[in-house]
Parts: structure tokens; sequence; C-alpha cells
């Protein structure tokens, strides 16, 4: 199961990997696209929602880099993992769906990147031990047990 505490890591870095691509994309879009005679990003509305999906990125990659970095010459922990792949795989479905949203039709059709994304985010958070299954551990460390899901 220690291998697991690894695994995590990596799975944070998809996450990450495919939230920074549906961001990169999306910024490029809104200083493209003009409605209303303007520019998106020259809307608050949007900037608001472009700096959330900053922070929250930013924010995974620093606690991936916490995991890895306290890992020293071993094993990330499980606390630093858990919280890592968690945070990560809601992030990453929350920018890609932002990110599909201010794409309007081109996010949704099939025929661009940003409609592949959204299903594959929600992967990330399945794979490797579900979101649900990351905050027990969560909780477990917090606590200092650990929960075992087959007892009542
Ligand atoms: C993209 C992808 C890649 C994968 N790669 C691999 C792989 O390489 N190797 C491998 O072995 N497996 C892999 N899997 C399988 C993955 O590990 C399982 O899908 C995952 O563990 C969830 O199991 P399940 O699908 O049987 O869902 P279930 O166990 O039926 O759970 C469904 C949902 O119920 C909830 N839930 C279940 N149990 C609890 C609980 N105890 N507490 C709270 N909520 C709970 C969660 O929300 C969970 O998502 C992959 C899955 C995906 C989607």
């Amino acid at each position: 199961m220690e291998a697991f505490d690894l695994e995590r890591c990596g799975n944070t870095t998809m996450s990450l990997g495919l939230a920074q691509s549906a961001f990169d994309d999306v910024v490029r879009y809104i200083q493209e696209r003009r409605a209303f005679g303007r520019e998106l990003a020259d809307f608050q509305a949007v900037q608001l929602k472009i700096a959330e999906m900053a922070m929250k990125l930013e924010a995974a990659r620093l606690l991936l880099y916490r995991a890895v970095v306290n890992a020293a010459d071993g094993l990330p922990s499980l606390a630093d993992s858990s919280i890592a792949k968690c945070y990560a795989n809601e992030m990453v479905r929350e920018v890609c769906i932002q990110s599909m949203q201010l794409m309007g039709g081109y996010g949704y059709s099939t025929e661009y990147d940003m409609e592949h994304r959204v299903r594959d985010s929600f992967g990330w958070g399945l794979a490797g031990g579900a979101i649900d299954i990351q905050k027990i551990n969560i909780a477990g460390a917090v606590l200092g047990r650990r929960f075992d899901q087959r007892r009542a």
C-alpha cells in the first residue's frame, strides 16, 4: 500500500498537466474571441474565473512539490500524497469545466480538445483511489488513525 503514496504523486502530476493545458488554451481563447465588441478577457466576470483557476493550479503544484520534497530519499507520506492528489483531482475537474464554459460552443464540441479534457478530468479522481478515499486517508492522518472501510 505504501507504493500508492508514490503513485498518488504521479496521478497528481497528470491532473496538474491536464489542468494546465486546459488553462493555457482558455487564456489564449479569451484574448482572441470577441463578444459584444470586446475580448472575453475584458469582462471582469471572466477575469475572476481566470484568477480562481490560476490560484488553484498554483496551490496544486505546491502541494505536489511539498509531497515530493518531503519524501527526501524515501516515499512520500500518506497525508502529503493524499492531500496533493485529492486537491489536484478536484481542481482539474473545476478548471476543465470552467474552461469548457468559457469556450462556449467550441468548448462543448467534440472537434476540439476541451470536451475530451473534461471527460479525462473525471478519470483522475477515480484512478489510484477515488477522491472520497483520499479524504478518508486525510481525516485518518489528521486524527492519527486508519479507518478500515470493511468495518462498519
Ligand atoms: C482512468 C482510470 C484508470 C485506472 N487505472 C487503474 C489501474 O491502472 N489499475 C487498477 O487496478 N485500477 C485502475 N482503475 C480502477 C480504479 O482504481 C477504480 O475505478 C477505483 O478504485 C474505484 O473503484 P470502482 O470503479 O470499483 O468504484 P466503486 O468502488 O464502486 O466506488 C464508486 C464510488 O463510490 C464511492 N465510494 C466507494 N467506496 C467508498 C468508501 N469506502 N467511502 C466513501 N465513498 C466510497 C466513491 O465515490 C467511488 O468513486 C482505473 C480507473 C480509471 C477511471
